[in-house]
């Protein structure tokens, strides 16, 4: 096995061993990185001269401090995240050359727990996106067919990790951000509970609805990486000062007495045959551990993508008024007036899609349509939320697919944006809801396009989805193939 490929929980053994050092694979993954990087494209940026430097420190540590569970073990982080005195970009122009003087809680955690930064992942602008394609530098391509997207708004982070740019990444997820690059590029991707990560550092896309989260190799090393990054953050104030589990404990072998929801309104119209088959076949293998399935009715499910899509932008609207050319960003140096600067700056800095967002946002919240539109939008929300606690009644988990379809090719929906909203419609409820849910590989299309397994749970009951998906993922050997790079 090359250096490069390994998990966290495998890097960790045979660094504590003394087979390896962090030098070493440290090394490794810069030669994969520089060797892949033209083809894959799931970087903006790369700290090579301080991860090197971090590596050396560690192995002349060494690796015996329990506090320290990711020492010596590379990460990427994506764009979205702050870094301090790396650049922070967003995907974006606007950010182009913003250079964040603080790190966010996440990164930070990162650090203290001994993790290397190896560099930072390529994104859609401001996370807004399905595909990679809005990213202001070019698409990040999907390790298992070049031609196809990796999925988005994570896209870098899912790409690197598939490719074995890294041992392991974070992303941010919205509204299926982790969950769908996650399944589109064959890995394990995690959102949280809202409010389980902290969002400190984390640049806002939708605030009620951004949650941070682990992409990696396999379910042991989410469980790794959440427990990292899980937990209050004073710096937070929707960070919930609720006590983090040992999610280590969730991957135990066995499902029996665990009853799944099989939501009704998941497997409808519109999801590929190919699809619906192995994630029909998973289901099959969760039963065949113990698990008991049930089918289940989320009523409300057709409405999330409408409800979303005015929601996201709302808050998106809002939070991106702070690009202004003032304190930082891309200025405009041309403009006359004030008010010229603004719009210059702003016009300049910002993509077609962030545009986008930005007047529907400002157009639902607009004092003639907000009852209309947003109001109800975030009514339907609690409907979407009421529907998810009434169906937990009958069950512990949902399982569901990711995506309606596995990866599409590289410019076949950039200009059609509603069949890009489309294909979020398995993820956003899930957003809407603030509920934690995991993407596991569980099987291939018949070009060779992986495919993703959600599994959704409670709010707080992370351990549940890893418990599941790690039985998943333990009798079947989907997370070890590699693309054909
Ligand atoms: N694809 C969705 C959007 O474009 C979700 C993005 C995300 O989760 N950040 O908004």
């Amino acid at each position: 096995m090359k250096l490069y490929e390994l998990t966290i929980h495998e890097l960790r053994r045979l660094l504590a061993q003394g087979e390896t050092t962090a030098a070493e694979v440290t090394a490794s993954i810069y030669e994969r990185i520089k060797k892949l990087e033209p083809k894959v494209a799931a970087y903006l940026s790369l700290s090579e001269e301080i991860a090197m430097e971090e590596a050396r420190g560690w192995d002349k540590r060494g690796f015996g401090d329990k506090t320290k569970p990711l020492a010596g073990v590379p990460l990427a982080v994506k764009d979205v995240i702050c870094t301090m005195g790396i650049r922070t970009s967003c995907g974006s122009n606007i950010l182009a050359n913003f250079v964040p003087p603080y790190d966010a809680t996440v990164t930070l955690k990162l650090k203290q727990a001994g993790g290397i930064l190896l560099g930072k992942t390529n994104m859609d602008e401001f996370a807004m996106g399905s595909s990679n394609e809005n990213s202001a530098f070019g698409p990040t391509r999907n390790p298992w067919n070049l031609k196809y997207i990796p999925g988005g708004s994570s896209g870098g982070s899912a790409a690197a990790v598939a490719a074995d740019e890294c041992i392991a990444a974070l992303g941010s997820d919205t509204g299926g951000s982790i969950r769908q690059p996650a399944s589109h590029c064959g890995v394990v991707g995690f959102k949280p509970t809202y409010g389980r990560v902290s969002r400190y550092g984390l640049v806002a896309f939708a605030s009620s609805l951004d949650q941070i989260g682990p992409i990696s190799k396999d379910v042991t090393d989410a469980a790794l990486l959440l427990q990292v990054i899980a937990g209050y953050d004073e710096r937070d104030s929707t960070s919930v000062p609720k006590e983090v589990p040992d999610y280590t404990e969730s991957l135990v072998q066995g499902l029996k007495g665990i009853t799944f929801g099989i939501p009704r309104e998941y497997f409808v119209e519109g999801l590929e045959p190919e699809v619906e088959k192995a994630v029909r076949e998973a289901i099959k293998t969760l039963e065949e551990l113990g698990g008991k399935a049930i089918e289940v009715s989320l009523p409300h499910t057709e409405y999330g993508v409408a409800a979303y899509y005015i929601i996201a932008p709302a808050e998106a609207s809002s939070n991106l008024a702070r690009y202004d050319g003032v304190k930082y960003g891309h200025r405009d140096r041309e403009g006359k007036t004030l008010l010229e600067m603004y719009r210059r700056s702003r016009s300049e800095g910002f993509g077609a899609e962030v545009k986008r967002r930005i007047m529907l946002g400002t157009y639902v919240l607009s004092a003639g349509y907000y009852d209309a539109y947003y109001k109800k939008a975030l009514q339907v929300r609690t409907l979407i939320r009421e529907d998810f606690l009434e169906v937990f009644k009958k069950c512990q988990v949902l399982v569901a697919p990711v995506a309606p379809s596995a990866a599409f090719s590289l410019g076949s929906k950039v200009d059609d944006p509603l069949q890009m909203y489309l294909s979020d419609v398995f993820t956003l409820p899930a957003s809407l809801a603030g509920i934690p849910g995991i993407s596991v590989p569980c099987g291939f299309t018949s070009e060779g396009l992986p495919i993703g397994l959600q599994i959704l749970a409670p709010h707080f009951e992370e351990g549940l989805a890893l418990q599941v998906a790690y039985n998943l993922e333990q009798n079947t050997d989907f997370h070890r193939r590699r693309p054909p790079l």
